[in-house]
């Protein structure tokens, strides 16, 4: 896979990821990042959530969560390479939506 892949929202990537957490705190909000490769394009991608705010991005399948659990979190490709026919408007990602395991899974600690 190469960071120049044309953009492509028909990979959907169920088999989680492990990401690397970070926690924080941001405007008194506690912060979750994570960082890791999206399994399609192979860049490195940043998804961050805040506490509350657990929806999936448009077109999520599974709702608002109620706050972090060992499900793992569905979200599209964040990369901010340049991938060829990204629609306007969009700004990041190669269109895949991917699988990112969540931080108490024991998996990515
Ligand atoms: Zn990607
Ligand atoms: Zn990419």
């Amino acid at each position: 896979m190469s960071p120049l892949n044309p953009y492509n929202t028909g990979p959907h990537h169920t088999a989680p990821a492990a990401f690397q957490w970070t926690h924080g705190v941001s405007n008194g909000k506690e912060l979750h990042e994570a960082t890791g490769a999206c399994p399609e394009c192979g860049c490195v991608m940043t998804k961050r959530y805040t506490t509350g705010q657990y929806t999936q991005p448009k077109g999520g399948f599974l709702g608002r969560r109620k706050g972090p659990g060992p499900q793992p979190f569905s979200t599209l490709c964040q990369c901010t390479s340049l991938h060829t026919d990204r629609p306007e408007g969009v700004q990041v990602g190669c269109g895949a939506r991917i699988t990112i395991a969540s931080w108490l899974d024991g998996a990515s600690q």
